[in-house]
């Protein structure tokens, strides 16, 4: 496995592997602190390309002042281990200074889609995220990139922004991997105390009492966010950012009659709860198969 910490040993390498580009790229991007989910990528990548690449950079630009950037877990160490174990070919790892040797005066904002949701807790938050992962598309030049449905709207932003700029990856969104009680997997986990992550486990169990609700057709948009609501404020500590039900990946709002006939398009409900200073977020997808 090949670490390249700059732009130039980077691009040598994946040069020298792609043979001119005959063989696809399987991209994965990630903050690093890797864990499961980060690994169901990996090999998803491994399985479907000649060539994966991993990234691993805490983005500057997508934290708020007030946000976690300076705490933001990270174990290089364990990291490459878990990399070299899902067949990584090669690790990108840049410093900031690297990414960003002087402030960017261009910025990639992909309106409507990041106005809600965590858009709207967390502002500018798309736009971090939007800048990046375009530098690092025109670095990699990824055939296909892996991104987790635990954060569905990142993905519905990073399609629309793919779809928008005619950038040549495909994107391949991959389900969220979850602990064995149901919370989902996240970097973000470790900060949360033992009385936390025991009742963490209410966003996953709303979730799953909500597809029930839908499945029998017996609620309004509305009621079945005050059920949702109720029960995730059931536990002592947690404090919702929000809770919604949006359609899919258009993140518009739903027409109140859609929860008690048929859906006719996929509704995504999504959730941002914080314990104590820890926020997570969780989501669930459901379509009108009723598969979720
Ligand atoms: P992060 O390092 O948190 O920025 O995440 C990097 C990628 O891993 C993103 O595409 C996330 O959606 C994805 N990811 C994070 N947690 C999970 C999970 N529990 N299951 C599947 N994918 C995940």
């Amino acid at each position: 496995m090949i670490i390249a910490r700059t732009i130039v040993d980077l691009k040598e390498h994946l040069y020298a592997l792609s043979e001119g580009g005959r063989r696809s790229i399987g991209y994965v991007p990630t903050m690093g602190y890797l864990h499961e989910g980060h690994a169901s990528l990996m090999r998803e990548a491994k399985s479907h390309n000649d060539i994966t690449v991993l990234s691993i950079f805490v983005n500057p630009t997508q934290f708020g002042p007030n946000e976690d950037l300076d705490r933001y877990p990270r174990d290089e160490e364990r990291d490459l281990k878990l990399a070299d174990e899902c067949g990584i070919n090669i690790v990108f790892l840049p410093a900031v200074q690297e990414m960003y040797p002087r402030p960017s005066k261009t910025s990639v904002i992909v309106s409507g889609l990041t106005d809600r949701l965590c858009g709207a807790s967390r502002p500018g938050h798309f736009d971090g995220v939007g800048l990046v992962v375009s530098k690092l598309f025109h670095l990699i030049k990824p055939d296909r990139a892996y991104f987790g449905m635990k954060d569905a709207q990142q993905v519905a932003v990073i399609q629309q922004m793919v779809d928008d700029l005619n950038i040549d990856t495909v994107i391949v969104p991959c389900p969220t991997v979850r602990e064995p009680d149901g919370l989902a997997l996240s970097s973000r986990n470790v900060y949360l105390s033992a009385e936390h992550r025991a009742q963490a486990v209410v966003l996953s169990q709303s979730l799953a009492q909500a597809k029930t609700w839908i499945e029998e057709e017996a609620t309004t948009a509305g009621s079945l966010l005050s059920l949702v609501k109720d029960r995730i404020e059931s536990v002592p500590d947690a404090v919702i950012d929000y809770v919604e039900l949006l359609q899919y990946p258009s993140l518009d709002p739903l027409n109140e009659h859609e929860l008690t006939h048929k859906l006719e398009s996929p509704v995504l409900l999504a959730m941002a709860v914080k314990f104590g200073t820890t926020r997570l977020i969780d989501n669930s997808l459901y379509h009108p198969s009723g598969g979720v």
